[in-house]
């Protein structure tokens, strides 16, 4: 089986959106002067979608959310010349190909989520090839269904957010991750504003319920040092990405202070990467990407990795190319599950290209032990809503 084509399309939404508010999450910019709330037009509209076919005609499915059509223009360019006319059952050597090729001036970010999307197709024609799903090629079922947190609770005021945490709790999820609205910017109204928002939520789910907190980077130290004792008493699950991603130190400084597990990694790239973070014990929960992270070759690497360090791994986003990671390692104990909205920031956009993805039931999402490769194919429902690139 050789590689024949590799096709990689920008799918850019033009249909109706729900703008949230500005304040939704607190995240990195929020520590820079702006005239406007540094999240009014922070968007996920536009995904990368790339197919490779091989010449038995077996098709594979990838994608790439972050800077789309930078992605693109990076496999175009770069990375489909070292897979063309190649054996995608050389997966390893195909990955250490791109990204040596690229290591100049790659190795992180943008470049590894395109080659993640390249690997992804590979790996579904791998199953596709022998009519088994992806996690069955990388372990097999470790679960008989996938526990999943409902993650959405974007900030707005306490009533809807309370309503949104009560709809779900109804639904059967027994874990919720809300995000902050506030950093330090907000000085200490802001953080009243916080602790009032996690005790809303707790009010609703209870003790009994998971409750998993969202910085999105958009804290500093300082700030967490002074938040973390206030929020203990919330018994979180964890709190996320306190500070921007290359802050190691400061992850693993916070994690020795409190009692609350430090948790982030959807920002961290590459087996190095989760090494370096796994060894200054900078987070308890890692949180890769399969889709930004190096894709499956490297996220079932870091699955072996975190196993041995007794740090559990819970992939950002759910997303059918991270359920299969999940399934196949008992170091992964639960999948976030981004339910389907009308479109707001884009985290959802996901439901609308590719028809597949699991809906929770009851908490859980489960895999089709006899659906071949990554079991997502492309959706026509809402194609006229989107520009394709080619
Ligand atoms: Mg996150």
């Amino acid at each position: 089986m050789k590689i024949k084509s590799v096709r990689a399309r920008v799918f850019e939404w033009k249909g109706k959106t729900v703008p949230p508010q500005g304040n939704f999450c607190s995240n990195a910019m929020d520590l820079v002067y702006s005239n406007t709330e540094s999240m009014s037009t922070f968007r996920f509209h536009s995904w990368t979608v790339v197919e490779i076919e091989t010449d038995d005609g077996i098709i594979g499915l990838g994608n790439v959310a972050l800077a789309p059509a930078i992605a693109k223009a990076i496999i175009d360019q770069y990375l489909t010349p070292l897979v063309l006319g190649q054996d995608p059952w050389d997966y390893e050597y195909l990955w250490q190909r791109m990204y040596r090729a690229t290591h100049a001036w790659g190795r992180k970010g943008v470049t590894m989520a395109a080659i993640s999307a390249i690997d992804l197709a590979i790996w579904d024609i791998l199953g596709k090839s022998v009519g088994k799903p992806v996690f069955k090629l990388l372990g097999g079922r470790t679960k008989e269904k996938i526990p999943c947190y409902y993650s959405k609770l974007y900030r707005t005021n306490l009533d809807e957010m309370q309503a949104e945490a009560q709809k779900y709790k109804d639904q059967g999820f027994t874990a919720f991750k809300m995000r902050f609205g506030y950093g330090p910017a907000h000085l200490q109204k802001g953080v009243a504003e916080n602790l009032k928002s996690v005790e809303a939520i707790r009010e609703v789910i209870g003790y009994d319920n998971d409750l998993m907190l969202e910085c999105y980077m958009g804290w500093n130290v300082e700030y967490a040092k002074r938040m973390l004792p206030k929020l203990e008493k919330f018994e979180p699950r964890w709190l996320e990405e306190p500070v921007i991603a290359d802050d190691i130190d400061g992850y693993a400084e916070l994690n020795r202070l409190t009692s609350i597990p430090i948790s982030g990694g959807e920002h961290e790239f590459s087996l190095y990467g989760f090494k370096q973070l796994l060894d200054k014990k900078a987070v308890s929960v890692v949180q890769y990407d399969t889709n930004r992270v190096g894709g499956i070759t490297a996220a079932h690497k870091i699955n072996a990795l975190c196993e041995a360090y007794s740090v559990p791994v819970i992939p950002h986003a759910g997303q059918m190319h991270n359920y299969h990671l999940t399934m196949s390692t008992i170091a992964s104990p639960m999948s976030e599950y981004f339910p389907m909205f009308d479109v707001e920031v884009g985290n959802e956009l996901f439901y609308y290209i590719f028809d597949g993805e699991p809906v929770a039931e009851n908490g859980f999402v489960q895999l089709d032990d006899n659906k071949p490769g990554l079991g997502l194919t492309m959706k026509t429902e809402f194609l006229d809503q989107f520009n394709i690139v080619e």
